[in-house]
């Protein structure tokens, strides 16, 4: 499988999905949920409920880790005191905190009334992530984007806690 560079795959807020509905909210999406193959194994997490809940509205995909030069596939990562590490024991902290701060640029740029996510992302994760000792064990926490994310304001959604339609009315919209 050939590497997809941060330059090949569409950035943040190149693309919008809109179908024949008039647009009612914008949403910012993990990228694999809408099945990119952005994925640390170079495969996806496309998610057949959340593309349904999607159709009608304005879809804005992010991968921070691509958006952090970080090349797919990749040796898979955890937060380990604090820092990114591969699982080969590499530090990919300043790729992955960049990659969180480029796509939180997009947020603001795009100010979606909702940011999606992929659960238990080094990168993504909003409610769990692994406990960092490569051994499956999760602990609550978020990973770099979705902390960063969340503290600038924007309300995040784990894809596992999917409601059964977005709301219109926004009320704390940050917008
Ligand atoms: S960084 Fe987020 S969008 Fe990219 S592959 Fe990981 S979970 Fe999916």
């Amino acid at each position: 499988m050939h590497a997809i560079s941060d330059r090949s795959f569409p950035q943040a807020g190149e693309e919008r999905v809109r179908t024949k509905r008039e647009v009612r909210v914008k949403i910012m999406v993990s990228a694999c949920l809408l099945g990119r193959n952005c994925k640390y194994n170079g495969g996806n997490n496309r998610h057949e409920k959340l593309l349904r809940l999607l159709e009608g509205h304005t879809v804005v995909p992010v991968c921070p880790e691509v958006l952090g030069g970080l090349p797919t596939p990749r040796v898979p990562a955890e937060i380990v005191n604090g820092k990114v590490m591969n699982r080969e024991g590499r530090c990919v902290d300043e790729a992955f905190r960049r990659g969180a701060e480029k796509a939180l640029e997009a947020a603001r740029r795009e100010q979606p009334d909702w940011i999606v996510l992929q659960p238990r992302s080094p990168s993504c994760g909003a409610r769990q992530i692994y406990d960092g000792s490569f051994s499956g064990r999760l602990i609550p926490g978020k990973g770099i984007f979705a902390e960063a994310a969340e503290q600038a304001g924007f309300r995040l959604l784990d894809v596992e806690e999917l409601p059964e339609d977005f709301p219109e009315d926004m009320p704390n919209n940050p917008r």
